[in-house]
This record gives structure tokens, C-alpha cells and sequence, in this order.
């Protein structure tokens, strides 16, 4: 119902597992590579949201979120949203210019793209002692 529109239409398999047919709940709810970058940032980030469809995540977060206001929410954001990113950066990689990076590849360009947007934070001194040294960040 939600497929993707695609370049052909014989194959609409999802090009991160190989497994399922694709459609927007499954890359970003279901799909097996992304639950893998899911898990890998979710470990580092030591974060664990609830078992919803992203799209509702960000919703939620986004509603909540101002890059002033609580800088957990601030960072769920930032993390929830960069992997969005980076798997549909991915998925499109794959799609048409038939080159793929393992999930472990994602998992570092997210993690380095939180750091720097952490870096960038306009009050380094209010981020908690705790992101500080998960995400690298020197005073
Ligand atoms: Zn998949």
C-alpha cells in the first residue's frame, strides 16, 4: 500500500535486506539492516524509545523538541532523524548508484554527525557530564 515508487516496478524488494518487499514501515520499522543501525546507535547513544514507527517517533519528538529547550529530547531528535537520514541516503545509494556501506559505516557517520551537531550546541557548558563523554565532547 505504501510502496516506494522505484526505477522499475519488478522490483520493488527492499535493497537493505534483500528479504522484504519495501515500503516505508518496513525500512524504517522492520527491515533487518535498519534495526541493526537502529541497535548500533541506540547502544552508543544509550537511548531506547518505544517500539513505534519512526515517522511517529520524529513526530513526537519534533513536537517537543527546541534546540534550547531539554537537550535530552534535543539529542533523541538529533539521533532519530540523522538515522532517517542516513538509511534513506543509503537505501537510495543502493537503488541507483549501486554502491552499499555495511550498517557499521552508517553507525559512524550518525555518531560523527551528533558530535559535531553537539560541538555546535550555542551552550556547551548546559550538556550534561553524561553526553559529554558518550558523544566525545571536550570542554
Ligand atoms: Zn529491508
Amino acid at each position: 500500500m505504501d510502496r516506494l515508487p522505484s526505477a522499475t516496478t519488478e522490483d520493488q524488494r527492499c535493497r537493505l535486506c534483500h528479504d522484504q518487499v519495501e515500503s516505508h514501515a518496513h525500512l524504517f520499522f522492520a527491515c533487518n539492516f535498519s534495526l541493526r543501525v537502529r541497535w548500533l546507535v541506540s547502544n552508543k547513544a544509550k537511548m531506547h524509545w518505544p517500539n513505534l514507527p519512526w515517522d511517529e517517533l520524529l513526530e513526537w519528538l519534533q513536537q517537543r523538541t527546541t534546540p534550547t529547550g531539554n537537550i535530552m529530547l534535543w539529542v533523541s531528535f538529533l539521533v532519530l532523524s540523522s538515522m532517517v537520514y542516513h538509511i534513506w541516503q543509503e537505501r537510495n545509494r543502493r537503488r541507483f548508484d549501486d554502491h552499499s556501506q555495511p550498517a557499521h559505516m552508517l553507525y559512524e557517520l550518525i555518531a560523527r554527525q551528533i558530535r559535531v551537531q553537539l560541538m555546535e550546541y550555542p551552550n556547551r557548558q548546559d550538556i550534561p557530564e553524561g553526553l559529554k563523554t558518550i558523544w566525545n565532547i571536550e570542554d
